[in-house]
């Protein structure tokens, strides 16, 4: 994607800054590249920024504000070792949630509208963001929080929620639980924001077809404000990334090269505009590919595809990249195959072999499965797969993808 006059204009402008920071992360990182750019090809030079080195600078080594300016936190969660941090200003804040309310916007939410939010408050960004642009808006924000269902759903059917913002997961939850208590004639939901999480096709429908609502997905990182960068609109077709607070490339997440539109992988963000700790070329892992032209909803903000994964979940099979996503994209077009399955990469007299075992329902033909499979692998990823098809139930259940991988090469 071409960077437009106006973005170069706000980058050359968040490093003038950062080059005075004293002790700044940016003012040494950058230090032999200099801090302005007269032309893309200058951007794409700069180093890229990554997880590690933000948590070196644990806690507040990114900061790039004057304490006096400081007025949040939020952090990342630890899960891999230490959190990172990240000091939000007052217009940081205020900028966060005019981005999120053009979220809501963009889902057709309005003033009248009443917004359920389940996500968690605290120190991550989650539910106080879905609040801010709810206000911003001029929305009544219900602000539950996750867990405690019997609460969520009295406070559904009593206050007439109409909005449900919630991960994919606990909207299935609470989808199922409103059918099995049969209260959904009580439920006024009309739309759901579901952030974070990658979530299947199957499982849209069910949700969408359960509670009766049109769902949006909304994108996000505490790293970069939180959700609210961008959001799917009517049209179903990936995410409007609001480019006038974030420029964004897609890389090759080996070569870090730039990659053209429409090519698959890893989503880089800069922010143009934040000030407690403005980041550069910051690697998101998030695997997906910009989507070329104009949405058929008239809206110029450029599209990124719905996350297909992470980066870092990629194998490399006879120098083709694949990720799961990918996988579980085809398994989803044939028709008798379930979403479970199990990849096994050897490597024999010099080759790669990666055999793919799925579940298949009952009823269809097991030559015809196992052809189908191989023939749409093929065309969708490049890679003749040994396909193996087997009973419902026959591999083991595990909630980590990554044991659903087993490469014996190494
Ligand atoms: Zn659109």
């Amino acid at each position: 994607m071409e960077m437009k006059k106006e973005q170069l204009q706000k980058i050359n402008g968040v490093l003038s800054k950062l080059k005075n920071v004293k002790d700044g992360f940016y003012a040494k990182k950058f230090a032999d590249f200099g801090f302005e750019l007269a032309s893309q090809a200058d951007f794409e030079k700069l180093p890229f920024t990554d997880k590690p080195e933000l948590r070196e600078g644990y806690p507040l080594g990114i900061q790039a504000a004057p304490d006096s300016e400081i007025v949040r936190i939020h952090s990342s969660s630890g899960t891999t070792g230490l959190p990172i941090i990240i000091p939000y200003t007052k217009k940081d804040v205020a900028d966060w949630a005019i981005m999120f309310a053009r979220c809501y916007e963009f889902a057709g939410i309005t003033n009248l509208d009443r917004i359920h939010i389940t996500p968690g408050y605290g120190l991550w960004t989650a539910g106080i963001g879905f609040q801010a642009g709810a206000e911003l808006m001029g929305a009544m924000a219900i602000p539950m929080g996750p867990g405690n269902t019997d609460k969520q759903i009295q406070m559904m059917r009593d206050l007439r929620s109409t909005v449900l913002c919630s991960t994919s997961s606990y909207a299935l939850l609470l989808a199922e639980e409103i059918e099995r208590r049969g209260v959904r004639n009580e439920i006024h939901l009309k739309k759901g924001v579901i952030g974070s999480e990658r979530w299947g096709e199957k499982m849209r429908r069910r949700i969408a077809d359960q509670l009766g609502v049109k769902l949006y997905d909304i994108y996000g990182l505490t790293e970069i404000y939180g959700p609210g960068i961008g959001m799917s609109c009517d049209y179903e077709c990936g995410m409007h990334m609001w480019d006038d607070y974030v420029y964004f490339e897609i890389i090759n997440p080996q070569t870090g090269e730039v990659l053209p539109d429409g090519e698959l992988g890893e989503l880089v963000i800069t922010t143009m505009c934040k000030e407690g700790a403005p980041l550069i070329r910051y690697r998101t892992h998030d695997l997906t590919r910009i989507i070329p032209g104009v949405c058929e909803c008239g809206s110029e903000y450029p599209r990124i595809a719905t996350i297909i994964g992470r980066s870092d979940d990629m194998i490399k099979v006879k120098g083709i990249n694949i990720y799961p996503g990918q996988i579980d994209d085809v398994l989803r077009q044939v028709e008798g195959v379930s979403s479970e399955y199990q990849v096994i990469i050897d490597h024999l007299n010099g080759r790669d072999i990666m055999t793919l075992l799925f579940e298949s329902e009952l009823g269809y033909s097991k030559e015809n499965l196992e052809s189908s499979v191989q023939t749409f692998f093929k065309a969708k990823v490049g890679l003749t797969v040994v396909p193996k098809s087997v009973a419902i139930g026959e591999l083991p259940r595990s909630e980590k993808k990554s044991t659903r991988i087993f490469d014996n090469r190494y």
